[in-house]
């Protein structure tokens, strides 16, 4: 979709309002916020079109900050990983940030808070806390440490910096309202003590602040105008502006945060805590495996950045939660590779099939388009031969006049080629059909220009010669869990409906181009899908990955139950 033709989303017209009333062009200001405990997934892919998408239509910086405030879970690996995974997307940040960078400035504005008598050192245990916080009906308890002396504060929060403490021991506490309605801001805690090496401070800390209180107060610091943010977080809003009311010059700007819907795509889960479940309990072989739901993941598998983004601008910004079906981002990615993919011939369930009258040891190379809607795509020899393959599938001795493949007496194009009749055929002792005996009409070569190479008959099946084609593993994939909302059971775990037949390895014969094919390249085989050279690939080994069916089978069977 062309940016002018799209209606403004919502968040857009937050910006417009604000650039109606007061705001330059220059004040805006974005920020994507990942936290480093795993690998961005396909939710995300909205989040950084938002976020990214806002900045190239009002010219302005979008900063990538990595929330990185618990070293228990985060990782340079997974940093680096997300930066890959932006810049593959298409996007150029203005700076990179990291939450940890403003530590030693949120440590002396909590210093300041503790001395204005808005933050406490509370010494109880996270139960005694838990049993006060009261319940959104019933007012909370206020801390007995609630009324320490500001000195008192200032040296234990001292202690806790300097490592004199044990983990659980002491927090930090805002002292806000313990019967507020906002269960938030009922003395939310601002500190709590972690003796872990953090992947960038290392062991300069060992206490690490909050989401609450890191978030705002990184935008204030970045000067970020809008911090978007997913609708979790609408409650938090009143607590990410009662900590900048603490902190904000009246000469500086003030972020505001504003919230939009997560989303959710079917039949897999969007969320890096699950993902790396399922990486930990092998069901996947790793973050970047083709079934995931990780850019990393849709990447290896053959998507296209162009695809993700169209997925992306397609499902738009919402207020509300709901679950995309997968098969919309399936559609996006077909109709990309559909515009620059060459096309090429594979069978990947063979049946042989002899030219009686064709001579034996005899082959011509036949003139292939490499795409039918692309001229400029050029063409390319495929080798024609008296042994070929075709799929098992395209042949039944018999079949109704809805069958518009190869059957005993009748006549179909081999791609590329010539009209054949299969004159019989050839069983194992089980009645496996296992040889097809066809005979050819000479002058019927496509493009050759003759009567007969005109001549109409119903069906088309793509071939490869056997004594040319090359053979290379083919990876299958299917979707990754059997429900399409996997994690929304009550009474059962997401892990209960992993598809026990998601991967499916098979070998393919394919037309000899493509035995130089590189990591990464993408072809259609022709009727069968689109597919991409696996990183796994070699050129002794060739392995591709099935990227998507070339139509949606799913809708079908969906249809029919
Ligand atoms: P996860 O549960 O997968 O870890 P998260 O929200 O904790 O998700 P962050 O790394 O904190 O992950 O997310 C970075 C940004 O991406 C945040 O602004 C977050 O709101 C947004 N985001 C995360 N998941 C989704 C999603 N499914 N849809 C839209 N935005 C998302
Ligand atoms: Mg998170």
């Amino acid at each position: 979709m062309g940016e002018e033709e799209r209606s403004l989303n919502f968040i857009e017209h937050i910006v417009e309002d604000d650039l109606t009333n007061g705001y330059g062009q220059k004040d805006l200001r974005f920020r994507f916020p990942p936290e480093p405990n795993g690998y961005l997934h396909i939710g995300h892919a909205s989040s950084i079109c938002l976020n990214f998408g806002l900045g190239l239509r009002y010219n302005a910086p979008v900063n990538l900050r990595f929330d990185d405030t618990n070293p228990a879970k985060e990782e340079k690996e997974y940093v680096d990983a997300i930066k890959r995974d932006v810049e593959w997307l298409g996007y150029e940040w203005d700076t990179e940030r990291y939450a940890s960078d403003y530590f030693q400035q949120l440590y002396d504005w909590a210093i300041e808070l503790i001395r204005q008598g808005k933050a406490y050192v509370d010494s109880q245990s996270s139960e005694e806390m838990a049993e006060q916080k009261g319940t959104p009906t019933e007012p909370g308890k206020e801390s007995p440490f609630r009324n320490r002396s500001v000195e008192e504060n200032l040296e234990l929060f001292e202690g806790m910096k300097n490592g004199d403490f044990g983990e659980g021991t002491h927090v930090l506490r805002a002292k806000i309202d313990m019967a507020s309605s906002n269960m938030l801001m009922r003395d939310p805690i601002m500190y709590r003590i972690l003796h872990r090496p953090h992947h960038r401070t290392n062991t300069d800390w060992c206490i690490y602040p909050m989401y609450d209180w890191t978030h705002g107060e990184s935008d204030y610091i970045e000067q970020v105008s809008h911090s978007l943010c997913t609708l979790e977080f609408l409650p938090h809003r009143e607590l990410y502006n009662w900590f900048l009311d603490q902190l904000v010059d009246s000469d500086r700007l003030r972020p505001k945060q504003r919230e939009f819907a997560r989303r959710n795509l079917s039949h897999t889960v969007v969320s890096k805590r699950k993902l790396l479940q399922l990486v930990k309990s092998g069901v996947v072989d790793s973050w970047d495996d083709p079934r995931m739901p990780t850019i990393s993941g849709l990447r290896r598998r053959g998507y296209t950045p162009e695809s993700i983004r169209n997925f992306a601008d397609t499902i738009g910004i919402a207020k509300r939660e709901n679950i995309v079906d997968v098969s919309l981002l399936e559609f996006h990615v077909r109709e990309h590779l559909n515009k620059i993919t060459p096309r090429v011939m594979a069978v990947l369930n063979p049946l042989k099939l002899v030219i009686t009258n064709y001579d034996e040891g005899k082959e011509e190379w036949l003139e292939a388009e490499n795409n039918p809607g692309d001229e400029s795509a050029g063409s390319r020899k495929v080798p024609f031969s008296r042994e070929l393959y075709i799929e098992q599938e395209d042949f039944r001795e018999e079949a109704n006049r809805k069958f518009f493949r190869l059957k005993l007496g009748g006549e179909v194009r081999l791609k590329n080629g010539y009209i054949i009749k299969a004159e019989s055929c050839t069983k194992d002792g089980e009645g496996n059909i296992v040889e097809v005996q066809c005979t050819y009409d000479p002058k019927s070569k496509s493009g050759s220009g003759t009567e007969e190479s005109l001549r109409k008959v119903k069906g088309t099946l793509h071939w490869v010669s056997i004594p040319h084609a090359i053979s290379a593993e083919v990876r299958l994939y299917d979707r990754l869990f059997t429900d399409a909302s996997p994690d929304t059971h009550k009474d059962k775990d997401f892990m209960d409906f992993v598809n026990p037949n998601s991967l499916e390895k098979i070998t393919g014969y394919l037309e000899p181009s493509l035995k130089d094919a590189k990591v990464g390249d993408r072809f259609q085989f022709q009727r069968l899908g689109y597919f991409n050279v696996d990183i796994d690939s070699t050129a002794e080994n060739l392995v591709f990955n099935r990227t998507v069916t070339l139509r949606d089978t799913w809708a079908k069977l969906e249809q029919k139950s």
